[in-house]
């Protein structure tokens, strides 16, 4: 089963656009334990598409494509498609009536350049479009299966799920099965998540990768045949017994949703009061649905003034220890618990850069300070890199002392006993 991508635009190639249909697709036929063989792009130039679509249809079964349907002179792929496999390009008159729907159920007048979109080349099968104007066709050429689809992702995607999968699991009716688990680390570096897990014994047949998604560290499990699903299991019981602690999530989880989800589960109300990361800690937070059931506040607080005004941090302090201090920090966490009436407050102070940075608190020194009923906690960090990861390191510090505390709580749910603190009324605003 050799199965191929092709995207095409010129966009792809000269980087105003990045590529997602290609992880899109293959993420999705991997779900179906349908390996991608092969992926390539190419520009809107015909003889360009002709070629990479000969090449790729003489290597393998099945080609998907993306791209280059639209009603534009640019868009040529169907005629490219036409030549490559030695067919008529002729107005489809289904395609056409399919065009014709959509508008009609948009309301809107159809342009007649959007007849362009229904010249297709010879002998092929209409793929509907439920979501545009382009609709996509699959043609066959000699042992190849090619699938067209328009370059949107989301009209891509629905396609994709709706034909093209079931039309490949049709033609591949038991591809062997693949199996893969992604597990989540932060708090450790690449080559130490290797050299512990090179350590351990994996189940024999499973093949370990490492990524890097910065600041978390990914493994990956990747097993193929009848006993994937057993063997990935036991593999992942071994990564998660040798990384501890550090793992924050599996498969699709994020540190922000574990986090949450422990959160809500744990009954921990929580404010912020954050100067360095400007509202990121929040943000992640408040991405995740069902936030407010934790989240009673986060305050900006950038200026002196705002964190004297906001969080009643005194002059005194600020011009004895600077707003860049453990003295800082501790007060501003201080100062929102107190007024949010939270299980936690939750502070954070530090120099982003690129500027600011001394010999005694370079760039990246960041200070973290929590307040609850069940410890007080201040630490400094440093966070090395430029501004965009000193600020994300640090609101995922933030969220991993935020997951401890809530794991902690939810071993030793006896010492919940204080239910007066804020309770939100589930208003998201
Ligand atoms: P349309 O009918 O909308 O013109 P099309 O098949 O002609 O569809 P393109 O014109 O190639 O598709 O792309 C339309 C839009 O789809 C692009 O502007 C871009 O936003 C998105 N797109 C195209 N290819 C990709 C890709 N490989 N990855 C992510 N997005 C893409």
């Amino acid at each position: 089963m050799k199965i191929a991508i092709l995207t095409i635009g010129d966009e792809l190639l000269n980087g105003d656009l990045a590529d997602t249909n290609t992880a899109t697709i293959a993420r999705a036929l991997m779900a179906h334990s349908l390996p991608v063989r092969e992926a390539a792009t190419c520009s809107d130039h015909e003889e360009e598409i002709v070629s990479a679509l000969q090449r790729l249809a003489g290597t393998n079964d099945s080609v998907i494509v993306t791209g280059g349907l639209g009603p534009t002179e640019d868009d040529r792929t169907a005629k490219a498609a036409a030549r490559a496999f030695d067919r008529s390009l002729s107005l489809n008159d289904k395609a056409l009536l399919q065009i014709r729907a959509r508008f009609r159920a948009w309301q809107r007048e159809m342009h007649p350049r959007n007849e362009k979109q229904a010249m297709l080349p010879g002998r092929s099968t209409i793929i509907v479009n439920k979501n545009g104007t382009a609709p996509g066709f699959h043609l066959q050429n000699q042992q190849s299966d090619l699938y067209f689809l328009p370059g949107v992702p989301q009209e891509m995607l629905a396609m994709l799920d709706e034909y093209i999968i079931p039309s490949l699991l049709n033609r591949f009716p038991t591809p062997p099965l693949q199996c893969q688990r992604v597990i989540t680390a932060f708090g450790l570096s690449e080559p130490d998540v290797e050299a512990r897990i090179n350590h351990t014994g994996l189940p024999e047949g499973v093949e370990l990768a490492f990524n890097v998604d910065f600041p978390m560290v990914q493994v990956k499990l990747h097993t193929r045949g009848k006993n994937a699903q057993n063997l990935v299991d036991r593999a992942e019981l071994v990564v998660r017994k040798t990384l501890g602690d550090h793992v924050v999530g599996i498969d699709n989880d994020t540190l922000a949703g574990t986090t949450a989800r422990l959160l809500s589960t744990a009954g921990i109300t929580l404010a912020l009061a954050e100067s360095c990361t400007g509202g990121l800690i929040a943000k992640l937070l408040t991405d995740q649905p069902g936030s407010s059931t934790f989240l009673e506040r986060s305050v900006v607080t950038y200026a002196n003034s705002a964190k004297m005004s906001c969080l009643q941090v005194t002059q005194e302090l600020l011009d004895q220890h600077g707003a860049v201090s453990t003295e800082c920090a501790e007060a501003m966490a201080k100062g929102v618990h107190a007024t949010a009436n939270t299980y936690v407050g939750l502070a954070v102070t530090g120099i982003a850069g690129p500027g600011g940075g001394t010999e005694d608190k370079p760039v990246g020194t960041v200070y973290l300070a929590m307040v609850s009923p069940w410890e007080e906690r201040v630490e400094r960090f440093n966070c090395g890199g430029d501004r965009d990861q000193v600020r994300l390191r640090t609101a995922c510090t933030a969220l991993d002392w935020l997951r401890r505390l809530a794991i902690f709580r939810l071993t030793d749910p006896a010492r919940l006993s204080d239910t007066s603190r804020f309770s939100n009324d589930g208003q998201e605003g």
